[in-house]
């Protein structure tokens, strides 16, 4: 069975490590290639787009793939729309892995968002001195903006425009409590922003906001596209993914 594996998340590490262990399946990584220094999965890895909904049909067909797997990111809302479009438009099954997103507990003071439009609204008038802990995509929605300041957390540097007072961290998670309470009382940070990514590499930042009484910006993931079967963990992707290879 060959499968594309459309990557950039650890759960995709993990699927191509546990098919690479496993006799039966060809594996192809697909990374979009944003990351200069990605960690890379194991077995065979393709980089870079494919050309939108109709590129990927296309890649899709000449790789005689059987079944696609879509273990990107939450907030990958592009990919995700184009791999729901090129599988059925060749009628090949297809899987979405999104790890469960985070709930909050008591003490959690969170604003929740529909996106990162109204983040940047909301921003402006609650913060001070914000932690823009979204990763490097989509700082831009921020630009224009000349109060808050920001701290910007990313792996690279985000692309122009930018807000008008920021400084940059570059920093790769995860992140333990003790980091992130230390990070947020140095730089006296009153709000914090972020995806609702989910997933427990990322999610010191909210122990640590809570234990600081510090309000979160929750920014909600994009829709996903209906039709679509859809998988929180990676042993069920497995599962599903050796089932479908039993029904062939
Ligand atoms: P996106 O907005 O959904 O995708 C934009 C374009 O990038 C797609 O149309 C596609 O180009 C290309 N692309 C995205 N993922 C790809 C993949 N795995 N393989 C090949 N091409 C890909 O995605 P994004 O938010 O820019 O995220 C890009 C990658 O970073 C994803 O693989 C995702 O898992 C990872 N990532 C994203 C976030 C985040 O917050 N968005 C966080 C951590 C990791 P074409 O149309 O040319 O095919």
């Amino acid at each position: 069975m060959r499968i594309l594996l459309l990557g950039g998340t650890r759960e995709a590490r993990e699927l191509a490590q546990i098919a690479s262990g496993e006799r039966g399946f060809e594996i192809v990584s697909s990374l979009a290639g944003r990351v200069r220094e990605p960690v890379l999965p194991a077995g065979e890895v393709r980089v870079g787009g494919f050309g939108g909904a109709e590129g990927l049909r296309d890649w899709l067909l000449a790789h005689r793939i059987d079944l696609v797997v879509d273990a990107t990111h939450p907030f990958a809302g592009t990919i995700t729309a184009n791999a729901a479009a090129a599988a059925s438009a060749l009628d090949l099954p297809l899987i979405r892995l999104s790890r469960p997103g985070w709930t909050a507990e008591p003490g959690d003071n969170w604003i929740r968002v529909p996106d990162l439009a109204a983040a940047a609204e909301t921003i402006a008038d609650v913060g001070e001195r914000v932690l823009l802990t979204i990763g490097r995509q989509g700082v831009s929605a921020f630009a224009g903006l000349t109060r808050p300041w920001f701290l910007i957390r990313a792996i690279d540097p985000p692309d122009p425009p930018l807000p008008a007072r920021y400084e940059l961290l570059l920093a790769r998670g995860p992140f333990t409590v003790a980091d992130e309470t230390d990070l947020l009382v140095r730089e006296c940070i009153d709000t914090v922003v972020t995806k609702d990514s989910g997933g427990d590499l990322t999610s010191a930042k909210l122990t640590a906001a809570r234990a600081a009484g510090i309000p979160v910006v929750m920014i909600d993931r994009p829709p996903t596209p209906p039709g679509v079967v859809l998988t929180a963990t990676v042993a069920e992707t497995w599962e599903r993914v050796c089932a479908g290879a039993c029904g062939r």
